[in-house]
């Protein structure tokens, strides 16, 4: 056991008496800690229970979705009484529940309409608690750039899969997208059409879980983190999976080394200088030298820039994220027909972008210049918020 032989002294009511007597556990460390958690269901809930009740500083919890009658036989903060409430603050209003020195916020909504690369780079690490490929792959990038250990969770009925990329710079640690199989990509593609554009009606897969699976990835990420911020000899300094069998009652660790043609690492690893963007200012104004004139900026995701139809050649500019629209965008009401072609942009060079936006606000989170140097990253999430 790893009950200790350290020499402490009975605090009276002291809430974090026990935790105190056992070697490495930073109390007052953990008060300072700043987490993300990305999720609220089955993983999500075990994650922020045990971040709360461990007395995690700061916690934001950031989900989508409301509360359904079939979350509940995996959901230790939700109850019969919470179904149709934000999953996000149902969870942040249980970690006050749980412990009143907590902080924690719920954001209900896409992360990647909140979450600034700023906000990412202050946190000690995000909690990727989603079960889907396309956030991971996200998420991924988001904490690439901010430098920000990413922490991730897969479950079925009888296996997880927890790991931790830690992300620091100068390691050789891979990220999570160092080996993931093509079909990955493919599936996720598989999703949109040849322009861009989502299809209409393609349903989510949904995992059959239970608590047990989920409450293990619960467990083995809050230790990965909590090893990661005490700094315990047993902290991973490199990227690791373990994987837990529940039939078997077995788990095994594997370290992950980089991947040297990695899709994300050689782009978003480079950690770029973050140049706010503020709302009154022009983001395609601002650039450190006049090289960077010559370099292409990618946006934090894909923008629609307007669509022609090819049966009454009428044309619409438009400005708007790829995401908020589907396949349904290529119907021609005059044509009868799904005549319509959509442009969707993911990069362009300052100079074209300027005549893109036209000093309209950009609908996106950040303008990343890679090959500049330094990298930098403009960050227009202040222009962002300011609507909403
Ligand atoms: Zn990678
Ligand atoms: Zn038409």
């Amino acid at each position: 056991m790893n009950l200790s032989a350290k020499e402490t002294t009975q605090r009276p009511n002291d809430r974090y008496d026990r935790h105190r007597l056992i070697e490495g556990f930073d109390q007052e460390r953990l008060a300072l800690v700043d987490a993300i958690v990305i999720g609220a269901g089955a993983v999500g809930n075990e994650v922020i229970k045990n971040l709360a009740l461990l007395g995690i500083g700061r916690i934001d919890i950031h989900d989508f979705d409301l509360i359904e009658i079939h979350n509940l036989t995996r959901s230790v903060l939700f109850h019969e009484g919470l179904v149709g409430r934000s999953k996000a603050e149902a969870a942040a209003d249980a970690c006050r529940n749980i412990d009143p020195n907590v902080t924690a916020q719920g954001f209900m909504g896409d992360f990647r309409d909140r979450l600034s690369v700023e906000r990412v780079r202050a946190a000690d690490a995000v909690i990727c608690c989603v079960d889907n490929h396309e956030a991971r792959i996200a998420l991924n990038r988001l904490c690439l750039l901010a430098g920000t250990p990413l922490l991730n969770a897969a479950i079925d009925a009888w296996e997880v899969s927890a790991e931790i990329y830690p992300h620091t710079p100068t390691d050789a640690a891979a990220c999570y997208e160092c080996w993931i199989p093509s079909a990955i990509y493919e599936s996720i593609s598989a999703r949109y059409s040849c322009g861009g554009l989502r299809k209409a009606s393609i349903e989510q897969r949904r995992i059959p879980t239970t608590t047990l699976t989920s409450s293990i990835a619960g467990a083995a990420l809050v230790s990965l983190l909590l090893q990661h911020v005490c700094d315990l000899p047993t902290r991973r300094k490199f990227s690791v999976q373990s994987r837990s069998r529940l039939l078997s009652l077995t788990a095994e660790e594997r370290m992950i080394s980089r991947n040297p043609v990695c899709p994300a690492c050689g782009i978003y690893g480079k950690l770029p200088v973050i140049i706010p963007c503020r709302a009154e200012s022009s983001p395609v104004g601002i650039y450190p030298t006049a090289q960077d004139e010559e370099s292409e900026l990618i946006f934090s995701e894909p923008i629609i820039t307007g669509w022609h139809c090819s049966g009454c050649h009428q044309s619409h500019a438009l400005l708007a994220r790829a995401r908020d629209y589907d396949t349904s965008l290529t119907w021609c009401p005059e044509c009868q027909a799904a005549s319509r072609s959509v442009s969707i942009m993911d990069s362009a060079t300052p100079s074209s972008l300027r005549a893109l936006s036209a000093g309209r606000k950009l609908p996106l989170q950040f303008l990343y210049s890679p090959d500049s140097r330094p990298p930098f990253l403009l960050s227009l999430s202040n222009r962002l918020n300011d609507d909403s």
